[in-house]
């Protein structure tokens, strides 16, 4: 199991949306002003979203 965390005060939400546009499964979506998880079961634990962030405000770890 994977587990993501997106810290809402911290994220720039669609204005930034790097992690978005970064990940290779598009676990990461744009849901309004926000960034939403699709299906986290998707998610490689490539961990490019956590290097591209540049607030540290995405955090993916083993559940
Ligand atoms: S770790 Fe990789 S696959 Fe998972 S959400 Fe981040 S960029 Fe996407
Ligand atoms: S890269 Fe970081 S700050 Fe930008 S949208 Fe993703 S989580 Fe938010």
């Amino acid at each position: 199991m994977v587990k993501i965390t997106i810290d809402h005060e911290k994220c720039e939400g669609a204005n930034c949306a790097e992690c978005v546009d970064v990940c290779p499964m598009e676990v990461l979506i744009i849901d309004g002003e926000i960034i939403a998880i699709s299906d986290v079961d998707e998610c490689s634990l490539c961990e490019v979203c956590m290097d591209v962030c540049p607030n540290g405000a995405v955090t993916v770890e083993e559940d």
